[in-house]
C-alpha cells in the first residue's frame, strides 16, 4: 500500500490521537514490533521452554557456516518507512540471505529456529511468531532494494522466505519453504505496526502528560525538614549528570520524598526516561504508594507499577482457578489474545498496583503476575524487590536496556551486600533431589531418570571430595563432612553435577516445548536447580564450591552442594552500568568505605550523611556495660538481663521490645522473666513464623498498649516497621548484633583479611561487627519516628564501650554509661522526668505493684 492511502487508513485510528507526522521517527527493531504486536496464543512455554540462548547461538553458527558461497549471514537490513502519517525506521538482521542467481528464481531469506521438537509439534502460535519475523524481514529486503535502486514501487516482486527449524534432538532440520509477493508483505507489516503505533501514540500521549505535570510539581509538604532540601538537591543532580550517589539519611527525613521528589523532577525535564525503586520489605512499598496518592491529587500523572511476587500475585494459589486436565494454567491459554486489551484497560492508570492489576487480569482471565511484567515499559516508576533488578535468575531484562535513560533507588541499602550474595549463591541437596526424583515416577519418567542421573553425580562428587583427602573443616560435629573447593580452578569445578543439571533441564525444556508442564511437586527443586545453571557460569574468584555430608550413615544422607557467593559487589556494578543514575540509601550506611564495598560501589562514588531532624533530647541513650552477652557468659548474664528488663519497664510503662542475638538466649531470658515476674504477659516472636502470627504481635504494639515483647535482632521485627508514639516507647538491644559464627561467616573473613590496600586485615570488621552494628542500629532506629516521640534505646553489653563501636554511634546519641542497675534507674528517672512524659493511662506498672 503506498503513502497515498494514509489518511483513509488514519481514520481508524482513535480521533483523540494526532495522525500526521506529530512525532520524531518510531524507531523499532523487527524482533519488538513482532514480539508486540503478532504474538497470540498461550504463555506457556514462555519461560523455561526450547533450548538455552547459548544452544541457539551454537546452531545458528553451525547452519550459517554451511551456507553456500555467495549468500551472506547476518545480513542488516535498515528501512525508513511512512505508516499512516508517521515515520518509521525498522532494522534487524536476517540469518541467511541467498542472493538472486537466475531471473526466474527470487532472492531467498532463511531464519533459523532451534527446537526440541520436530516443528509440527510447537504450537501453532509459536510458529506463527516465527514467520511473522521472517515475513517483516521480507518486507524490510524489498523495501530496503527498492530504496537502493531508486525504483518507484516494487509492486510486482516476490521474495522467497524459507523457515529452518533446526531440532537439537535429533539434529535434524526441517526446512519450509514459501513465496510472497509485496503486497502480501506490505499489508502484514503495516498491520503490526498500526497495532504498534496506535500503542505508541497513546503511550506519548500519556508521557508528555507526565513530563508536563512533573515539570509544575511543587513539593507536596509545605516545608522541607533539615536535611531534606540537601538530599533533595543532591539526588536531582545525580539524576541529572548520572552516577552513582550514596545516602545515610536518619530516620524521619523522609528519604522516599526526597528522592522521589528530585527524580520525578527530572523526568519531567527529560533527564530521565524510567524511575525504578527497589524496596527490601513490603513496609517500604507502602511509602511509595503514599508519596505518589499524594503527588497524584497534586495533579501529576506518574503511572506507578508494583510488581509483587509471583507466589502472593498468582490466580492459582489465591483460589481463583486451578490447572486443567493438562497441568496447565488456563489464565496462560490465549494470554496474548487477551493482552492487547489489557494493556489498553492499564496504560497511564496512576497506581498500578497488584490489586488494581489483578481486577483486569480477572476480568480477561490473565495470569496477573505476567500481566504486570507485561506493563513494565509502559510504566513510569516502577516500584519492586532487589532481586528484579539484581538476580540473575529472575532481573528484569527489560528494565536494563540502554536505550533508555532509567534511574535506580535503592532504599533499604544496607540490605543489599547480603541480599546480592545470596542472588549469586546456589545449593544443590541431594535429599531434595531423590524427593524431586520420586514425585515424578509414573508420569515422567524421562525426567525422573535425569533427576537420578543428577543424585548419582552428587554422590560421585563427593565420593572424589574423600578419595582427593582434602576435607578442609570437619568442625566439632562428628557427623559433618565439609569441604571447600575454590571456582577459579577448572579442575575443582563440580563439571559432572553440571552437566547432569543441564540435562535436567534440557529435559524439563522439552516438555514446555510440547506444553506439559512437569509436576507441581517440584517447583522449589527446579527454582534451586535454575539458580544453580545460572550461577554456575558466573562462578569464579569470589565464590567457593561447599561441600557438605551431614548424617553419612543416615538412609536419606544429605549431602549439599553449595555454590557460595563471598562478595557479590562485581556483580552488582554490572548492574548498576546499565542505569544512567543510582542512589542508594538508608538510616545505617556506615562506615562508607564497608558500605561501598558492600555494594559495588566506586571508591570515589559521593557519600552523603545527614542530620536527625529529631531533637538529641527526644532519645535518652543508655549504655549497660556491666553486662558480658557473649556466648560462654550467657548464662550468668539471664539474672542481670532480667533485672534491667523490669528497670526499663518500671520506668515508665509502655510498649517495650527486647532484641536477642539468639532463639535460645531468648528463651532462656523469657523462662526466667516468666518466674520472676508472672503476673506480666511476654510476647515473643516465634521461629519462622506465619505473616498472621507477625500480625498478631504487632497487634500487641499498639498506642495504649503495654507489651513487652522479646524479639530477635535482625529479624522481621526489627527493620521495616513504624512504630510510631506510644507503640514503642524502648528498645533493649542484647548484645552488639554479630551474625553466628559459622564456616560460610568465616569464609567471608578470610576473603575480607586478603582484601587489597587499606581494607587488608578488616575481615573481622567486614564479616561480623559491621554488619553486627548495622542490625543494633536498625533496630535502635525503631524508637523515635515523628517529632513528638519520646523513647530510651538501652544498649547492653560491654563492648558497646569500645571506641570501634562509639565511632559508629550516630551523632544524635548522647550516651550514659550505667554502672550498675541503681544508675540505671536513676538515669531513666531523670530522663522521663525531663522529658515532662507520665503514662498517659496513669496505670501502676506489674512491676511495682509486686
Ligand atoms: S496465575 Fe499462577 S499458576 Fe497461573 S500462570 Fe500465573 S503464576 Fe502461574
Amino acid at each position: 500500500m503506498s503513502e497515498n492511502n494514509a489518511s483513509t487508513e488514519s481514520a481508524a485510528l482513535a480521533p483523540d490521537l494526532p495522525v500526521d507526522g506529530d512525532f520524531p521517527p518510531v524507531r523499532i527493531s523487527v524482533g519488538e514490533l513482532v514480539a508486540f504486536a503478532c504474538r497470540r496464543g498461550d504463555l506457556v512455554g514462555d519461560r523455561a521452554g526450547g533450548p538455552s540462548a547459548q544452544e541457539g547461538i551454537r546452531a545458528h553458527q553451525r547452519l550459517q557456516k554451511k551456507r553456500p558461497s555467495g549468500s551472506e549471514a547476518e545480513y542488516p537490513l535498515q528501512v525508513e518507512w511512512r505508516c499512516d502519517g508517521q515515520a518509521v525506521v525498522l532494522s534487524g538482521r536476517v540469518d541467511i540471505l541467498h542472493p538472486q542467481t537466475d531471473l526466474h528464481r527470487p532472492v531467498l531469506l532463511e531464519e533459523i529456529k532451534t527446537t526440541y521438537v520436530p516443528p509440527e509439534r510447537l504450537p501453532d502460535s509459536a510458529r506463527a511468531l516465527h514467520w511473522a519475523q521472517l515475513k517483516v524481514y521480507g518486507f524490510c529486503y524489498l523495501l530496503q532494494q527498492r530504496d537502493e535502486r531508486q525504483k518507484t514501487a516494487p509492486d510486482d516482486r516476490h521474495i522467497a522466505l524459507q523457515m529452518l527449524w533446526y531440532n537439537l534432538k535429533e539434529k535434524k532440520t526441517y526446512p519450509e519453504l514459501r513465496e510472497f509477493s509485496w503486497h502480501e508483505l506490505e499489508a502484514f507489516t503495516r498491520a503490526a505496526l498500526r497495532e504498534y503505533l496506535d500503542w505508541h501514540r497513546r503511550w506519548q500521549q500519556h508521557r508528555d502528560q507526565v513530563r508536563a505535570t512533573a515539570r509544575s510539581q511543587a513539593f507536596p509538604f509545605p516545608e522541607y525538614r533539615d536535611g531534606q532540601r540537601q538530599l533533595a538537591v543532591a539526588a536531582y543532580r545525580c539524576m541529572r549528570d548520572g552516577g552513582e550517589l550514596l545516602v545515610e539519611a536518619p530516620t524521619g527525613i523522609g528519604k522516599t520524598v526526597s528522592t522521589l521528589f528530585p527524580a520525578i523532577k527530572a523526568l519531567g525535564e527529560a533527564e530521565v526516561d524510567q524511575l525504578v525503586y527497589l524496596t527490601a520489605k513490603n513496609s517500604g512499598r507502602q511509602v511509595v504508594r503514599q508519596t505518589a496518592a499524594r503527588l497524584h491529587d497534586n495533579g501529576l500523572a506518574l503511572s506507578v507499577l508494583e510488581i509483587q511476587a509471583r507466589d502472593k500475585t498468582c490466580a492459582c494459589s489465591l483460589g481463583l482457578c486451578s490447572r486443567d486436565e493438562d497441568n496447565v494454567c488456563p489464565r496462560t491459554r490465549g494470554f496474548f489474545d487477551r493482552l492487547p486489551e489489557a494493556r489498553r484497560q492499564l496504560l497511564g492508570q496512576p497506581l498500578l498496583t497488584p490489586e488494581v492489576v489483578a481486577d483486569v487480569a480477572d476480568h480477561l482471565q490473565l495470569c496477573p503476575f505476567e500481566l504486570s511484567l507485561q506493563m513494565l515499559p509502559w510504566a513510569d516508576l516502577v516500584v519492586c524487590d532487589f532481586n528484579y533488578v539484581f538476580d540473575p535468575l529472575v532481573r528484569l531484562n527489560v528494565l536494563q536496556d540502554q536505550r533508555q535513560r532509567r534511574a535506580l533507588l535503592v532504599d533499604e541499602a544496607h540490605n543489599l551486600g547480603d541480599r546480592a550474595r545470596g542472588m549469586f549463591s546456589a545449593p544443590l541437596s541431594r535429599a531434595d533431589s531423590r524427593r524431586a526424583a520420586a514425585a515424578c515416577k509414573g508420569q515422567q519418567p524421562t525426567l525422573r531418570r535425569a533427576i537420578q542421573s543428577l543424585v548419582r553425580a552428587l554422590d560421585k562428587w563427593v565420593s572424589e571430595q574423600r578419595d582427593a583427602g582434602g576435607q578442609a573443616r570437619a568442625g566439632d560435629n562428628p557427623d559433618i563432612e565439609l569441604w571447600v573447593t575454590r571456582l577459579s580452578e577448572t579442575e575443582t569445578r563440580p563439571a559432572a553435577v553440571t552437566r547432569a543439571a543441564e540435562k535436567v533441564a534440557t529435559v524439563v525444556s522439552q516438555l514446555w516445548e510440547q506444553s506439559q508442564a512437569p509436576p507441581e511437586a517440584i517447583g522449589d527443586w527446579l527454582k534451586a536447580l535454575y539458580r544453580y545453571l545460572c550461577i554456575e557460569p558466573l562462578a569464579a574468584e569470589q565464590h567457593r564450591c561447599l561441600t557438605r555430608v551431614q548424617h553419612r550413615d543416615a538412609p536419606w544422607q544429605e549431602q549439599q552442594l553449595k555454590l557460595l557467593c563471598l562478595h557479590a559487589g562485581g556483580y552488582l556494578q554490572q548492574v548498576y552500568q546499565q542505569f544512567h543514575a543510582l542512589i542508594a540509601f538508608s538510616a545505617t550506611l556506615r562506615p562508607p568505605n564497608y558500605v561501598r564495598h558492600q555494594l559495588g560501589l566506586q571508591p570515589q562514588s559521593p557519600y552523603l550523611q545527614l542530620p536527625s531532624p529529631f531533637q538529641p533530647q527526644q532519645l535518652g541513650t543508655f549504655l549497660c556495660p556491666y553486662v558480658d552477652t557473649r556466648y560462654r557468659a550467657r548464662d550468668r548474664a539471664t539474672d542481670t538481663l532480667v533485672d534491667i528488663i523490669a528497670r526499663v519497664y518500671q520506668s515508665r510503662p509502655g510498649n517495650y521490645l527486647v532484641f536477642f542475638p539468639s532463639y535460645r538466649f531468648m528463651q532462656q531470658v523469657a523462662e526466667r522473666f516468666a518466674e520472676r515476674f508472672p503476673q506480666l504477659d511476654l510476647v515473643q516472636q516465634q521461629s519462622g513464623s506465619s505473616e498472621t502470627e507477625r500480625a498478631a504481635f504487632l497487634q500487641c504494639f499498639t498506642a495504649g498498649r503495654r507489651s513487652l515483647g522479646f524479639a530477635i535482632m535482625g529479624g522481621v521485627f526489627g527493620e521495616g516497621v513504624d512504630y510510631v508514639g506510644e507503640q514503642l516507647v524502648g528498645t533493649i538491644v542484647v548484645g552488639v548484633g554479630l551474625p553466628q559464627i559459622n564456616e560460610e561467616q568465616e569464609l567471608l573473613r578470610e576473603t575480607y583479611d586478603a582484601l587489597d590496600g587499606s581494607q587488608s586485615g578488616a575481615g573481622f570488621d567486614f564479616a561480623y561487627r559491621y554488619p553486627g552494628m548495622t542490625r543494633v542500629l536498625q533496630t535502635a532506629g525503631r524508637v523515635i519516628r515523628t517529632e513528638l516521640d519520646r523513647g530510651v534505646v538501652i544498649l547492653v553489653d560491654r563492648r558497646f564501650a569500645e571506641p570501634f563501636y562509639r565511632d559508629l554511634y550516630p551523632e544524635h546519641w548522647r550516651v550514659q554509661a550505667c554502672g550498675d542497675g541503681e544508675a540505671l534507674s536513676s538515669g531513666l528517672g531523670r530522663f522521663w522526668a525531663e522529658t515532662a512524659d507520665v503514662d498517659p493511662a496513669g496505670h501502676t506498672s506489674p512491676i511495682a505493684a509486686q
